[in-house]
């Protein structure tokens, strides 16, 4: 058969069964990509928070900095005291509190080289979140674009297959079109299946001799009595009557 023409209940279904994959595709896009943006938000966010505790690392190794000058000069001063006391014991309490003053200087250098060392751990983290947010930032763009170029597509198509299946009802006896659009609109591609073996392919409940008569004979469209579905003999069973020809 030609892609979007239905012949028989059988072609209506597939019809029904392109379109609801076809719809399922244009729905599922765009959550990927939704779920790609949260995704990519989250890994900003990341990135902006390692750029603010390298920040932060600076801004500590420029205190320790300040804070040792300070130190420095505070010796300094002392040392110039020194040299002009003339007291014994006012000289040694100098050299003590110098003494003091040189280990909290050393330990104030020590802090500052382990600053600098988590300084330059940190750029080098701040530089690898921020290839990876960029390279994030165009496969997200990459995605949409192709959405956006394969949903015009899927969209003619849809309205093709749509189309299709408004034509295809005239393979309904009119006095039943009412009842096979109720149960497309609850089921859609669900609203039809095959008797296979005897029995429904929807529900796989055995189908009454009588039904499958019916369908044999092909002069009314049967329904499954267990789920509903309206049924069309499968490929094998298939003979010449109107709701069964292939
Ligand atoms: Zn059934």
């Amino acid at each position: 058969m030609p892609s979007s023409t239905a012949s028989t209940l059988r072609d209506l279904h597939l019809l029904h069964q392109r379109a609801k994959a076809l719809r399922d595709r244009l729905t599922s896009g765009p959550k990927t990509l939704a779920a790609r943006k949260l995704a990519l938000e989250t890994r900003q966010k990341a990135l902006d928070d390692a750029k603010k505790a390298l920040q932060d690392e600076k801004v500590a190794v420029k205190k320790h900095e300040h804070h040792l000058q300070s130190q420095q000069s505070k010796s300094d001063d002392l040392k110039v005291k020194l040299n002009a006391v003339k007291k014994n014991d006012e000289y040694k309490a100098i050299q003590n509190q110098l003494a003091l003053d040189k280990n909290h200087m050393e330990k104030t250098e020590g802090e500052i080289l382990e600053a600098m060392e988590r300084v330059d751990e940190k750029t080098r983290l701040v530089a690898e979140a921020e290839l990876e947010v960029k390279k994030f930032t165009d496969e997200v763009a990459a995605l949409a674009k192709q959405i956006d170029e394969h949903a015009e597509a899927q969209k003619a198509q849809l309205a093709e297959l749509d189309k299709a299946i408004v034509e295809a009802e005239s393979l309904i006896d009119e006095e039943q079109r009412d009842r096979y659009r109720r149960t497309v609109k609850q089921r859609g591609a669900d609203a039809l299946a095959s008797a296979e073996d005897g029995a429904c392919s929807g529900c796989y409940v055995t189908l009454t001799s009588q039904v499958m008569n019916e369908l044999i004979n092909g002069q009314t469209l049967q329904f499954c009595m267990t789920c509903g579905r309206m049924l069309y003999l499968a490929d094998a069973e298939q003979n010449t009557s109107k709701y069964g020809r292939s």
